[in-house]
């Protein structure tokens, strides 16, 4: 059964009200999930969702007997930043996308622009700490806005000169949204969820994970409800 979404739900993980994840549309349930592990002994049905149906959810998580959760669809339209869309395409299995192309229409020049600009952490290398106090917000803000300035204007040239899209789009910073249809699977989802709505995440990516988590979790209560408790993860 597809479920389409004729409005989709839009959530705003950046708060800026240009970057955002939409429920476009989705394909199973909870049961779906029994049946698909219950039909190897026969054993699927129309029955509504029990206890027992409950419990198998959490042992095939627990078991990782992961292909049950394969046979149900979620489609997001996500509008996130380009660095943001780098991290998530790392994520192969059980993932497809289509992405707006740049060679086929002009880029829409809009831009992410952080709030409150982070430090690099003093341990991990990889990771950001709060501004302490110490962060010239405002010189940052300046540096951004003027990057951003000059390389809106330098496309605009480019295009103005006559210049093909494919290569004018190459002076565009990646804090650009760019916008894709992603569609996972209960299984895959709850992967990239493990990993990229988790405080080892950069910030913004983790903001978009959490969002997607939030439009998934009640279309697959039981299943999401299993995975957090078997991953401690309450509700943030
Ligand atoms: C906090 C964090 C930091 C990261 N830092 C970096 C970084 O510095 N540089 C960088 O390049 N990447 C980095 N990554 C990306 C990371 O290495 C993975 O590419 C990404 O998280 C996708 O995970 P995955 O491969 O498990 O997912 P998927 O590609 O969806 O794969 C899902 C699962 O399928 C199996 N699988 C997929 N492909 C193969 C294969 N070829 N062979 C065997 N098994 C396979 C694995 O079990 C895998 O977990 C980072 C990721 C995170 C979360």
């Amino acid at each position: 059964m597809t479920q389409l979404q004729a409005t989709p739900a839009a959530l705003y993980p950046l708060d800026d009200a240009l970057g955002s994840v939409a429920l476009v549309q989705h394909v199973g349930d909870d049961k779906m999930i029994v049946n698909a592990a219950r039909v190897s002994f026969g054993g699927d049905s129309d029955a509504p969702l029990s206890a027992r149906d409950e419990k198998l959810i959490a042992y095939l998580l627990r078991h990782q007997h992961g292909s049950p959760f394969e046979h149900n669809l979620i489609t997001f339209k996500v509008v996130c930043p380009v660095f943001v869309d780098r991290q998530m395409v790392r994520h192969r299995v059980g993932v497809s996308k289509n992405e707006v192309s740049g060679r086929y229409v002009e880029v829409q020049e809009r831009l992410y622009t952080p709030v409150l600009f982070r430090k690099q952490a003093p341990s991990n290398r990889q990771a950001s700490v709060p501004d302490d106090g110490t962060l010239d917000q405002q010189a940052a803000a300046a540096a951004w806005e003027n990057a951003w300035r000059a390389s809106s204007a330098a496309y605009q040239q480019l295009l103005g000169l006559g210049v093909t899209r494919e290569q004018a789009r190459g002076v565009l910073p990646q804090a650009m949204y760019t916008e894709s249809y992603y569609t996972f699977n209960v299984r895959s989802l709850l992967h990239f969820l493990s990993l990229r709505d988790h405080e080892g995440a950069q910030y913004e990516t983790r903001q978009y994970a959490h969002a997607m988590r939030a439009l998934a979790q009640p279309l697959f209560p039981v299943t999401f409800a299993a995975w957090e408790a078997l991953e401690g993860r309450p509700e943030r």
